[in-house]
């Protein structure tokens, strides 16, 4: 019965061990140009798999509009602007995310984290704040030219409400995405880590390919 018993608890470490590594968020990163139909795929991949729909740029919206924000007024220059916000930002509002997330169900540790990391302050930040708590399985990039983009961000400005849908933001988002998103993805590929999706085609294509 020692032995056994023992035996169980040399197992048990091991257990907990496993099930911590299981627990620990698994992450998917989505990168590509604005209006590349990130947003759309993801909900999609949300109602067909158990994974949670993180965007960086929705986090950043809604701390934007949260009473008593320090940030609401950068936040809004940033994305007006088509620039990257700080990294301690955003890194903060997607780790806050992904706790309340998994506290509220311990089961939702997949996590589809959109429009993250897009330069490299944003990695950086990545790796310091998050080093060993999750494990980024792969990067999904959805590649478009950038007129498709243009032209679909055109086409949400008529109902988004969004300040950034117009042309003016847009030029200055695609060369944002152009200088310091499309590295990040370049890093990745060069680690094997990236599935490319060709994300010029309709809505359902882009799903069943
Ligand atoms: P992102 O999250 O990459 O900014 P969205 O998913 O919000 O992009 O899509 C941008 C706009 O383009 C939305 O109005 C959406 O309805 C439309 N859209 C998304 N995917 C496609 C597609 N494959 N073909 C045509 N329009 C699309
Ligand atoms: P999106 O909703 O992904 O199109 O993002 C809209 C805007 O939010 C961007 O143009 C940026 O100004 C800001 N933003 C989104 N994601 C990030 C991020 N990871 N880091 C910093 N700023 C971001």
């Amino acid at each position: 019965v020692i032995v056994a018993l023992l035996h169980r608890l040399k197992k048990i470490p091991r257990a907990v061990h496993r099930w911590r590594e299981m627990m620990k968020p698994q992450v998917v990163f989505v990168l590509g140009g604005p209006g590349a139909g990130k947003g759309t795929q993801c909900a999609r991949i949300v109602a067909n798999y158990s994974y949670t729909h993180l965007s960086a740029g929705d986090l950043l919206r809604e701390e934007r509009s949260r009473k008593g924000s320090e940030f609401g007024q950068l936040i809004d220059t940033y994305i007006k602007e088509g620039k990257i916000v700080p990294v301690e930002i955003t890194i903060n509002l997607l780790k806050k995310a992904m706790e309340e997330t998994m506290k509220a169900d311990e089961k939702k540790f997949r996590f589809l984290i959109d429009g993250f990391p897009r330069n490299q302050d944003n990695l950086q930040g990545w790796n310091t704040v998050m080093d060993g708590k999750a494990d980024v399985k792969f990067v999904l990039f959805f590649d478009c030219s950038n007129e498709v983009c243009i032209d679909r961000c055109l086409e949400r400005g008529k109902s988004s409400g969004r300040t950034d849908d117009n042309r003016e933001s847009l030029e200055k988002r695609i060369q944002t995405y152009l200088q310091s998103t499309r590295p990040i993805i370049e890093q990745y590929e060069k680690q094997g880590k990236v599935c490319t999706i060709d994300a010029s085609r309709s809505v359902d294509e882009v799903w069943l390919v």
